[in-house]
């Protein structure tokens, strides 16, 4: 009688668990709460952080050791050692059993770890991996969610090399080539539909025995329901600041984490989330929730800046989006208020046309909620911020960007800051703004939640304590990350997902 694998969850943990519960022989169902298949997942770059993946030439200049090295530089807050190890010696298996079992082809990204500085930093097109567009039969596009509305079709590498074109967006649309996150989701469901896995959609499990009863029967149940960043009060209790810049799916309402509770798991790295700051864009909303947009190159285009309310800058704005979005949580003593949200990124006529702003398009017109001033008095008037107090930023910006420096922040001196500019096509990342200028408000947010229950290094859910629960799993968003504060790389994420949650699924099919 083969084991019964049910995996709450169809995002790249959910289904890369499934995938390789299959593989060995499990009967698996995979239960996701939407009407879709991929979650956040779906909606994401696809990027993956696979230190030593043996992808490319230049990943020869890697090792486990130094990518160990790295992450013990990067080493604060709830980390879990003896899982990075194993994500170390697994990201390169992983990404290589999925390259042969859901024919996932990755490809290099053109970015550096995010601190490539460190002790065992890597350079751009090592560590970070994106999958080569997939061609996707419509019997699966159907099942899916679809990709962000205004995601352009193209792959971040394309994007960086300054190959996306209409052509190939219109060829990319008649011949139903996907690109980033929908490129992986669709590449698992394929091979995971293929290969006899039941999903069903529409499904949501909020408790173990319903899981079980689903399944028909004792199952070994893989929570993969993402993160908790839809619900308020779980984000209240964990997070301790709200958490407006939501960007992601609907699901992610800590469903998983309440069943781990419930089931008595010990939480790990709960105050923690994969931050970042967003836009929100006026009318955009997800399937009738709140929808706010990552801002991403933007930060780091040449003329502009980010001031928080008191009109000062607070960060150097070219930092990964982790950083970023963390410095926006930063308590102010003073003010007794929990962050800098909203800020304020401030930019010129130069910067508003040198690409997109959120979905704003270079070459649309202005709307009437972006908002613009001819000096910049006038427009503290509009930000509601000390007219003296910008004046000083932008002066004091504008005298170091003039010598290509920013002797307050260090913007442009890091490799990640420069190649972020650089996925905007501008070498350049530091000039002076000029009159008119524009601002929109910039929102603390995330990609998701970071904390779940603990696991072992095979996605076994521990009590409190650290004895296993028979027979759970959780992967993904939905367990303790053990990266504790930090975002090492593009693609950690995504890399966390599909690692544990293929051990995850593994251990369940064969424990
Ligand atoms: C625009 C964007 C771009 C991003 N780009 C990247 C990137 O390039 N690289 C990277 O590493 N990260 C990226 N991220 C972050 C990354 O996408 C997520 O952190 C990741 O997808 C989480 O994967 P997951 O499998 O844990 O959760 P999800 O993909 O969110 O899947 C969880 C699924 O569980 C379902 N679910 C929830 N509750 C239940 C229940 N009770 N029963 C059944 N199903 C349930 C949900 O509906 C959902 O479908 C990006 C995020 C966004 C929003």
């Amino acid at each position: 009688m083969p084991v019964r694998v049910v995996v709450l969850g169809s995002g790249a943990a959910g289904l890369s668990a499934a995938l390789v519960a299959r593989a060995v022989g499990a009967e698996v169902l995979v239960a996701e709460a939407t009407t879709t298949i991929g979650g956040t997942s779906a909606l994401s770059s696809g990027a993956v952080w696979a230190p030593n993946n043996g992808a490319s030439p230049q990943a020869a200049s890697d090792s486990a050791e130094l990518a160990r090295r790295y992450l013990r530089s990067l080493a604060y807050g709830d980390v879990a050692p003896a899982l990075l190890d194993r994500y170390l010696t697994e990201a390169p298996r992983v990404v290589t059993w999925l390259g042969e079992h859901a024919s996932l082809c990755w490809q290099p990204l053109p970015l550096p770890d995010c601190y490539r500085e460190l002790p065992g930093g890597s350079k751009a097109g090592v560590r970070s991996l994106e999958p080569a567009p997939v061609r996707v039969d419509v019997a699966v596009s159907s099942r899916m969610r679809g990709a962000l509305p205004k995601r352009p079709p193209f792959t971040l590498a394309e994007l960086a090399g300054g190959e996306a074109s209409p052509e190939l967006a219109e060829n990319r649309a008649r011949t139903g080539t996907v690109v980033g996150g929908q490129a992986l989701i669709a590449a698992l469901t394929t091979a995971a539909l293929a290969a006899g896995v039941d999903i069903r959609t529409s499904t949501r499990v909020r408790t173990l025995s319903s899981a079980e009863e689903l399944a028909g029967g004792p199952s070994r149940i893989v929570l993969a329901t993402g993160g908790f960043e839809r619900d308020p009060v779980l984000v209240q209790r964990f997070l301790g600041s709200p958490l407006p810049g939501l960007i992601g799916a609907p699901g992610a309402v800590g469903d998983g984490l309440r069943m781990a509770m419930a089931a008595g798991a010990e939480l790990g790295n709960m105050a923690e989330a994969w931050w970042c700051p967003t836009v929100r864009m006026p009318g955009e909303e997800i399937e009738g929730h709140v929808l706010h947009r990552m801002l991403f190159t933007e930060r780091a285009r040449p003329g502009t800046i980010m001031v928080g309310a008191h009109g000062r800058r607070f960060t150097n704005e070219a930092r990964n989006y982790n950083e970023v979005g963390r410095a926006l949580h930063a308590f102010s003593p003073a003010g007794f208020f929990p962050g800098a949200d909203p800020a304020w990124l401030v930019f010129d006529a130069a910067a508003r046309r040198g690409g997109a702003i959120g979905t704003l398009a270079p070459q649309a017109p202005d709307p009437s909620w972006l908002i613009r001033a001819d000096t910049v008095r006038e427009l503290a008037g509009h930000l509601g911020v000390p007219a003296e107090v910008l004046e000083h930023t932008v002066r004091d910006f504008n005298q170091g960007a003039e010598s290509g420096t920013d002797p307050e922040f260090g913007r442009g001196t890091g490799a990640y800051d420069r190649a972020i500019a650089a996925l905007s096509g501008t070498t350049a990342i530091l000039r002076p703004l000029e009159a008119p200028y524009y601002a929109v408000p910039v929102h603390a947010g995330a990609g998701g939640t970071k904390g779940g229950p603990r696991t072992d290094d095979e996605g076994r859910m521990l009590d409190l304590r650290g004895r296993h629960l028979p027979g759970l799993y959780a992967a993904g968003n939905a367990a303790a990350s053990p990266f504790g504060m930090a975002y090492p790389g593009t693609g950690t994420t995504l890399g966390q997902a599909l690692v544990f949650g293929h051990l995850a699924g593994r251990a369940a099919a064969t424990d």
